[in-house]
């Protein structure tokens, strides 16, 4: 039960679609850099602002799950999915709140996004109350380095406002911003989805739970998978 695990909860929201390892290496270390108990990962119902997942929600959900069976501080949250009625787009904050219910005001959240995400952060919904529902955590990487702080945008205040570090994350229930640097790996769902359409290979790509299931369901075969 993650309230038993020490130290910060960190919640990993993604379309996964499908799941890569440079998402398990992205929870992984933030789990060591951050000091976090317990990442969960949290699949995104419809995602609000981007295309359509290519695979349905039950897929994506099931692929994360077989991808972090087993794995001592991993879990997943199938809330968003299960939340998702037919295309009403699910919000991260709506999930932070739930999340907030479910652990009590005291536990530290910790949201897990990637530099890339964190730059279109003023374009989600009510994004300025989700600094009071967790803290951010910012993973950066070679070429994908943190933008912010040095502007006059609202997201560029809130950085310079709430810039921490890891020791801050369980100190507070949430508010802080605080960037981390993970190994780089060039690796998207993006690219993966184009490699299955074009029957080539993704091995080593994603875990072999992952690729068996992709193989098993043969998804991602038609070049419908921009
Ligand atoms: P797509 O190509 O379909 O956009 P994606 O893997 O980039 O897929 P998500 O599954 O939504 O997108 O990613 C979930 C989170 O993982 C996001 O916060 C994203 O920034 C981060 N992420 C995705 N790929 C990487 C990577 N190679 N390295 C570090 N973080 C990543």
């Amino acid at each position: 039960m993650s309230d038993a695990a020490p130290g910060p909860l960190g919640l990993f929201g993604g379309t996964f679609d499908p799941l890569h390892v440079a998402h398990l290496r992205l929870a992984l270390e933030a789990r060591e850099a951050l000091g976090l108990g317990e990442v969960c990962f949290i699949p995104a119902g419809n995602p609000a602002l981007r295309d359509a997942p290519v695979c349905p929600a039950a897929d994506r959900l099931a692929m994360v799950e077989r991808a972090v069976a087993g794995r001592a501080g991993f879990s997943v949250d199938a809330a968003e999915v299960l939340a998702a009625r037919d295309s009403a787009p699910s919000y991260t904050v709506d999930t932070l709140e739930r999340q907030r219910l479910r652990h009590g005001p005291l536990r530290p959240l910790v949201l897990l996004i990637g530099a890339d995400a964190f730059a279109r952060f003023e374009s989600w919904r009510r994004w300025q109350d989700l600094f009071a529902l967790a803290h951010i955590a910012v993973a950066t990487r070679p070429g994908h380095e943190l933008r912010v702080g040095a502007g006059s945008s609202a997201l560029d205040a809130e950085f310079r406002a709430r810039q921490g570090t890891a020791a801050d994350l369980a100190v507070a229930p949430a508010g802080c911003i605080v960037p981390f640097a993970i190994t780089a790996l060039e690796i998207s769902a993006t690219a993966i989805r184009r490699r299955l359409a074009a029957d080539l290979d993704v091995r080593y790509l994603v875990p072999d739970p992952v690729l068996d299931y992709i193989g098993s369901r043969q998804l991602y075969r038609t070049p419908h998978g921009h």
